[in-house]
């Protein structure tokens, strides 16, 4: 069960970890909740395979996949 305090969380779309601060979302990491909604994105720096900022890993859904492609 998570909740609000947590730092991080995992999101519901691409299933990453991300860090609860970076998104206007609760349920989305920055990066899916700009793709589906429209929100500003984390300015993603990756390092050994996972952003700095936000945590996200780098995964997307085949949804997502099907909207950026
Ligand atoms: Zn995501
Ligand atoms: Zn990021």
């Amino acid at each position: 069960m998570t909740t609000d305090n947590e730092k991080t969380g995992i999101c519901d779309e691409c299933g990453s970890e991300f860090l609860r601060s970076c998104s206007e979302m609760k349920g989305l990491c920055p990066e899916c909740a700009h793709i589906l909604y429209g929100y500003e994105n984390c300015d993603h720096v990756f390092k050994d395979g996972r952003c700095i900022r936000c945590l996200w890993n780098g995964n997307k859904s085949e949804y997502i996949r099907s909207l950026s492609s």
